[in-house]
């Protein structure tokens, strides 16, 4: 089990994945990554190895954005290795995505993207989800993590964030657990409670087959099979 942060707000993102991601360490995992948009591109740091490591690397080259995911992964498919590492990013650099899970049909899909030309940079399960998300996007991406789900199978909690849609952070819970932080002009998702109690004590917490969009200021969740929406109880810490 792993761990994902993600963060909307007006703080340096970075320093909340890295504390949100410190207080998931009990889950094990053996490497760990941040994307953080910086008002141009999506920029990726990510690092085999204990925490640490990669912030000494954010240390010696740091992110400034304030919207950004984190993830400590435990492999699955694809050994420990910083290429392995999420997050993940399509060839466009583009979209950037964190996964906690296993995409079961990951094989077909992968198949289907490389008949077309998409180079892979992983050997990860994950890395097919982001090449997907990028060819589905019409301009909506809601509605491209709509019709992922409707092709991917497996376990998933996924962070999303595109550079086309810096003002949004799109969360999707399948099997694997995920919560909502809401805090004041800034909303958190991540994998614990634990993650955002620092910076919130209003939680929400996501059920399969709900998917989260977060702003600054505003949490919509819908149902990835009717697409209504779904009011979720806000729960105090
Ligand atoms: N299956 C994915 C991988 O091996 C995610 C593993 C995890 O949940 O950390 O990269």
């Amino acid at each position: 089990m792993c761990g994902i942060m993600g963060y909307i707000g007006n703080r340096q993102a970075q320093s909340v994945l890295t504390n949100g991601l410190r207080k998931l360490e009990y889950r094990g995992y053996d490497s760990a990554g941040i994307a953080v948009f910086t008002g141009e591109t999506i920029a990726v740091r990510k690092k085999t190895g204990r925490l640490a490591a990669l912030e000494q690397q954010l240390a010696a080259s740091p992110l400034h954005g304030s919207l950004g995911i984190g993830h400590t992964r435990w492999a699955t498919h694809g050994r420990p290795s910083d290429e392995n590492a999420h997050p993940h990013v399509d060839q466009s650099g583009k979209f950037s995505i964190v996964h906690n899970g296993i995409i079961e049909n990951y094989l077909a899909l992968k198949r289907e993207l490389l008949e077309k030309g998409v180079t892979f940079a992983s050997e990860t399960d994950t890395e097919v989800i982001v090449h997907l998300l990028a060819e589905l996007y019409a301009g909506d991406l809601v509605e491209a993590v709509l019709k992922l789900t409707r092709k991917i199978r497996g376990a998933y909690a996924l962070g999303v964030i595109t550079e086309h849609e810096p003002d949004k952070l799109v969360a999707v819970r399948v099997a694997s657990p995920l919560i909502i932080g809401l805090g004041d002009g800034e909303n958190f998702i991540g994998s614990d409670i634990p993650a955002v109690l620092e910076y919130t004590r209003d939680v929400c917490i996501l059920e399969d087959g709900d998917l989260a969009i977060l702003t600054k200021d505003d949490v919509t969740i819908l149902n990835i099979d009717t697409k209504q929406l779904i009011n979720r109880e806000r729960v105090q810490i």
